[in-house]
C-alpha cells in the first residue's frame, strides 16, 4: 500500500523558507516583491486560482496588483500592456491568468514578458535554461512535481521515469528536469496511446508522472509495485474532482502516490511565489536567469 504524497505539508515548509527570503530581500534591498497579474475578461476558472494566489501573497506579504483588461482586448494591445509592466520598476513579476479569450493565442504571449519577470517560467529563455540544467525560474507545475518526487528521498539516478503528456507547461519540462537528475526518461503522448503502447511504457515506470486530463486513463494494474506516482490531471466527474490515474487500484501497488485533489495543486501556487522570489533576486543581482 502506498504512502500518500500530499502537497500541503511540503508547501507549508517552502512557504516558511520564502518568508525568510522575502525578509532578507527587504533588509538587503529595501524592497518587497510585487506580483502583477493580468486577466483578460472575467473568467470563473481563473477566479479560483486568483483567490489562492491572493491568499498566499497576503501570507507572504507580497504586493499583489490586479490588472483586469476588457474581454475585447486584442493580442497586440495585450502585448503593449505587458511591455508597460516590463518597464515598471515597481513590478517584480508578471502573471497572465489563463484561459485567455479565444481571439488571443496564449502561445504567442510568453516571449513578450521580460524573462526576469516571467514568474510562470514560460519565456523561451527560461525554458531553454532547463536544457543546460541551470534553470532558476521554471514552469510552476513542473517544479511542483519535482518537489513532490524530491520529498520521497528516492535517488533518481538511472531510474526509469515515464511521463504521460507532453504539454509545454507540464510534460516537456518535467521530462527535462528528470533527465537532468539522470533518470532514464520516456515521454508518452497521444500517439503513444493511439498505438496502444501506453500500458507497456507505464508498466516499466519506477517514477510515473501523468498529465493528460482524461480520468482513469492510467489503469491501476499497470502501476509497478513500489512506483512513485504523480497525478497532475484535474478532471471533473459529476461533482467530484479526480485525477488521470485509477487511484484505488494504483494506491494498492504504488510506493508513493499523490491524491487528487491535494497533491500537485496546492504546491503549484507556492512554486509561483518561489519564482517571484527568484525573479526579485535576479533583478537585484542584475543577472540573466541562468
Ligand atoms: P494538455 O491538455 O496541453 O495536453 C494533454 C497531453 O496529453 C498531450 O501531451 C497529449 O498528447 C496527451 N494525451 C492525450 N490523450 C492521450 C492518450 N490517450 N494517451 C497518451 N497521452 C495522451 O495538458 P496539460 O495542460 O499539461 O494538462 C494536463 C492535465 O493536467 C489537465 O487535467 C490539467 O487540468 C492538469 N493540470 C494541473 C495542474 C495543477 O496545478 N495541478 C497544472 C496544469 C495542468
Amino acid at each position: 500500500m502506498a504512502k500518500l504524497l500530499e502537497g500541503r505539508p511540503i508547501a507549508e515548509k517552502i512557504k516558511e523558507q520564502l518568508k525568510e527570503e522575502i525578509e532578507n530581500l527587504q533588509v538587503k534591498f529595501k524592497t518587497m516583491p510585487t506580483l502583477a497579474t493580468i486577466q483578460v475578461g472575467e473568467n470563473s476558472q481563473s477566479a479560483i486560482y486568483l483567490k489562492s494566489q491572493k491568499k498566499l501573497a497576503k501570507d507572504l506579504r507580497v504586493e499583489f496588483r490586479e490588472h483586469l483588461l476588457s474581454a475585447a482586448t486584442t493580442e497586440s494591445e495585450l502585448i503593449d500592456y505587458i511591455g508597460k509592466l516590463n518597464q515598471d520598476k515597481f513590478v517584480t513579476g508578471i502573471l497572465l491568468q489563463l484561459p485567455l479569450p479565444s481571439h488571443i493565442n496564449s502561445k504567442n504571449i510568453p516571449i513578450h514578458i521580460d524573462p526576469l519577470k516571467d514568474v510562470e517560467g514560460m519565456h523561451p529563455e527560461n525554458v531553454g535554461q532547463a536544457l543546460f540544467g541551470k534553470m532558476r525560474i521554471g514552469s510552476c507545475t513542473a517544479l511542483a512535481v519535482m518537489e513532490l518526487i524530491k520529498s520521497t528521498g528516492v535517488d533518481l539516478y538511472g531510474k526509469e521515469a515515464v511521463i504521460v503528456g507532453h504539454s509545454e507547461i507540464v510534460g516537456k519540462p518535467v521530462s527535462l528536469l528528470l533527465l537532468d537528475k539522470f533518470a532514464t526518461t520516456t515521454t508518452c503522448h497521444i500517439a503513444t496511446g493511439q498505438r496502444g503502447y501506453l500500458p507497456t511504457h507505464v508498466k516499466r515506470a519506477e517514477i510515473l508522472v501523468v498529465a493528460v486530463g482524461k480520468p482513469g486513463i492510467i489503469q491501476g494494474e499497470w502501476v509497478q509495485e513500489g512506483a512513485i506516482v504523480i497525478d497532475v490531471g484535474i478532471n471533473k466527474v459529476g461533482d467530484k474532482i479526480v485525477g488521470d490515474v485509477e487511484f484505488e487500484k494504483a494506491f494498492e501497488r504504488a510506493g508513493y502516490i499523490t491524491p487528487v485533489p491535494g497533491g500537485v495543486g496546492p504546491l503549484t501556487v507556492t512554486m509561483l511565489m518561489r519564482n517571484l522570489v527568484e525573479a526579485a533576486k535576479l533583478q537585484q543581482e542584475g543577472l540573466s536567469p541562468s
